[in-house]
């Protein structure tokens, strides 16, 4: 692993403590949905700092979350989320594509097991919660990759990435769109659906309160109509003795007027039945001992205590064994009000609950319960599927379901899930109604809210990869066309099928642009071709002339005496061939110290410079050359010459030249130069060197000085 930098790990330490303190509050959307948001912290820790620091920052943030859920497997799976990540963006994978193959690769799956292994939730619970926990892995990536995109300063963490690779335009519109689109629809689907579910909840328990106020209205009318019927027969028999068969009769009468009573009975201060309705009830027992209720709640209540009393449900005997609940008042003797002589009671007919419950009918979710003050259920709807009489056993769903409204579980007790939303009234009596509305319903509808979300999600990148694909074409493809067409390979340059109208303005101004530099770009090919071309003249020109300078003596502008040698071979070489001769003559200037010294140096060059104008007028044939071959030394090589003239011509040049006056014009001497010539002539076959032929001429020239000077001396050269 690298050397743990100090800078990163003070930044994982921050990310982490900030994701902290959010995770501890995570956003609570619906029962045990919940928006985990501190989790942004180690989505940037991997994409800036790799997979190691965003472990870190995971641990420090995830614990957070700890707290709020208490649950280890946080630090588990979102752990291997933190180090999935920080691992993709080293391999330069975009985190929200990352995160999409985490969740449904690994994330789901784990996360599906773990519930299904640790919770009792059902099955289809789980796998919403987990799809649900997928999504919110969406979220949180996407809003970290937003931050660092929008916070450029992060960038300079950015080294942690390896392997990098430039991306086409088309991969980075995609990501582009895909994390705006993930996190504005996600984003405003989840607010969205939380507000809808939040409204219909609030309007599903309103609903649920209002029913539970009127069927509780109307029980309790039913229980206080009939107490009262209790009370008013039991004062209306108390003002007269009747006899007992007259007592039966008004019981009757009593009875016909009060349908909701399913029997009634009098007894007497001996708590024996002395009258019933249906009159029929007593007849089936007349015949054996009479029937005694003293151990009744309703006769001690009535009797002893002397008040109207509603019993709690009960099993009765005597005429059945249903479960009743018993309206009873006491009956005083007529001309002593304070001395009970029996009660009267009737007991209640418990389908009137049915009647009631039926009210809210149209309510098809809502189901009724009713329990007495010892939490016996009176009446129960039918789909609740719990018993009359039964205890009423219920639970409250586990915390972790956070709900503004009651919950409560009734049937799967040790259910994790709540199974009711309800809404309770206490009676006078101390009753108990309860309006009980399923919570599944409630749960489906949010699931179907979330699949919607993820379909339109999936839906909705699926069209942004394809639109991203037709605007990224409209930059690319021209671009592509504009770089083929600009490119030297190609030789289609007046073909104008590089942008066409769907491109966009900058596209086409480029490719004016480039068109332009390019036409430009020739111009100053041809120019610079032209210049090379004059320059090459140039060059040739000074090279030649340079040529001249390496061939000519400065102050004369006669042949060197290189320049002799190196000509001579091929003089040579021409008369040997052609079987000609070759004159050579060596001149030397005559006392010219004596010039020098006399005149000056000046003078002693207007002197050379003399010399070679008259040798060259006189030796003017193409074929002579005429070489200044030392100080005041002149050579003349003349092939091809006349044999017969070519030694008197050299003479009257010594004679001519003997004639001219030199005049320094700067001091205005004037004075006359001689030459000693000593010449040969030869057949061309000689020699082929130069040096022969001048050796044979210098020894003339040596007798020419000997002579007496300004002499010449020929020979003609025999093999
Ligand atoms: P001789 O008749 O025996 O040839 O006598 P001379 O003085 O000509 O002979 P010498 O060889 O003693 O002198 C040649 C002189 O020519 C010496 C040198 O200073 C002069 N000289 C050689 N080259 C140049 C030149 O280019 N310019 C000038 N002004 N003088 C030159
Ligand atoms: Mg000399
Ligand atoms: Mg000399």
């Amino acid at each position: 692993m690298n050397r743990i930098d100090k800078h990163k790990l003070l930044f994982a330490t921050i990310l982490g403590l900030i994701g902290f303190t959010v995770n501890l509050y995570p956003i609570h959307l619906f029962a045990n949905v919940q928006l985990i948001l501190g989790n942004v912290a180690y989505v940037i820790s991997a994409i800036l700092l790799g997979p190691w620091y965003a472990l870190y920052t995971a641990m420090i943030a995830l614990s957070g979350l700890m707290i709020a859920w208490d649950s280890l497997h946080v630090y588990f799976l979102f752990g291997i989320e933190a180090i999935f990540l920080g691992l993709a963006r080293r391999r330069d994978i975009y985190a929200l594509y990352a995160n999409f193959g985490f969740w449904l690769i690994l994330g789901m799956p784990l996360f599906y097991l773990y519930l299904s292994q640790f919770t009792e939730l059902p099955n289809g619970h789980v796998a919403f919660i987990s799809l649900k926990q997928g999504i919110n892995g969406l979220v949180y990536t996407s809003i970290g990759s937003l931050l660092i995109i929008l916070t450029p300063s992060f960038w300079h963490f950015k080294d942690k990435i390896k392997d990098i690779q430039r991306r086409t335009f088309n991969a980075q519109l995609t990501y582009t769109f895909s994390l705006i689109i993930t996190v504005t629809l996600l984003i405003a689907a989840l607010m969205f659906n939380n507000q809808f579910i939040e409204r219909h909840q609030s309007l599903l328990y309103s609903n649920i309160k209002n029913s539970a106020d009127n069927l509780a209205a109307s029980t309790q009318s039913y229980l206080d109509v009939h107490s009262q019927a209790i009370t008013n027969a039991a004062q209306w028999l108390s003002l007269n003795d009747h006899g007992a068969n007259e007592e039966q009769i008004l019981l009757s009468q009593l009875h016909a007027n009060y349908p909701g009573f399913i029997t009634m009975l009098l007894a007497d201060e001996q708590a024996n039945i002395i009258g019933a309705s249906p009159a029929s009830l007593l007849r089936q027992h007349s015949t054996h001992t009479p029937l005694n209720i003293a151990e009744r709640d309703y006769f001690i209540e009535a009797f002893i205590n002397q008040r109207t009393f509603t019993s709690p449900l009960f099993v009765g005997k005597g005429f059945g064994n249903d479960p009743i609940v018993a309206i009873s008042a006491p009956l005083y003797h007529p001309s002593n009000v304070h001395e009970p002589i029996g009660i009267v009671e009737g007991s209640l007919d418990l389908n009137q609950f049915k009647l009631i419950d039926e009210i809210d009918k149209h309510n098809e979710h809502q189901t009724m319960l009713l329990i007495d003050e010892n939490m016996r259920i009176i009446y129960a709807s039918e789909s609740l599927g719990l018993a009359t009489l039964s205890e009423f056993n219920y639970s409250r769903p586990s915390d972790k379901y956070i709900s503004p409204y009651p919950m409560i579980n009734i049937s799967q007790n040790n259910e994790m899930a709540p199974e009711y939303v309800y809404a309770s009234v206490t009676l006078t009596n101390g009753w108990k109604l309860f309006i009980l509305n399923p919570f599944r319903p409630l749960a489906k509808l949010v699931e179907n809210m979330y699949l919607a979300t993820f379909a339109i999600l999936i839906l909705s990148l699926v069209i942004a990869i394809y639109l991203s694909r037709v605007v990224s074409s409209r930059l690319t493809l021209p671009l592509e066309n504009i770089a083929n067409k600009f490119s030297t390979q190609s030789n289609k340059t007046d073909i104008d099928y590089a942008v066409d109208n769907e491109s966009p303005k900058e596209i086409f101004s480029l490719f004016q642009r480039l068109q332009q530099s390019k036409s430009q770009l020739i111009g100053y090919q041809l120019e610079l071709e032209e210049k090379v071309a004059m320059r090459t003249v140039e060059l040739e020109h000074a090279n030649s002339q340079l040529k001249a300078l390496a061939e000519k003596d400065s102050l004369t502008g006669l042949y060197n005496r290189r320049y002799a040698e190196n000509k001579f071979a091929e003089v040579q070489e021409l008369c040997q061939r052609s079987d000609e001769v070759i004159a050579i003559a060596l001149l030397d200037l005559d006392k010219f110290k004596f010039i020098n010294d006399t005149y000056g140096h000046h003078s002693g060059d207007l002197t050379l410079k003399a010399v070679a104008e008259q040798l060259l007028y006189d030796f003017k044939r193409n074929s002579d050359i005429v070489v200044r071959y030392g100080g005041e030394e002149f050579l003349l090589i003349m092939p091809l010459c006349n044999a017969l003239k070519i030694e008197e011509h050299l003479d009257n040049f010594r004679q001519r030249l003997a004639k001219i006056v030199i005049e320094n014009k700067e001091d205005n001497h004037q004075f006359n130069v001689t030459t000693s010539i000593g010449a040969v002539l030869g057949n061309g076959t000689y020699s082929t060197s130069l040096e022969d032929w001048v050796k044979q001429a210098d020894i003339n020239l040596y007798q020419a000085k000997h002579s007496g000077r300004n002499k010449l001396v020929f020979t003609t050269l025999s093999e």
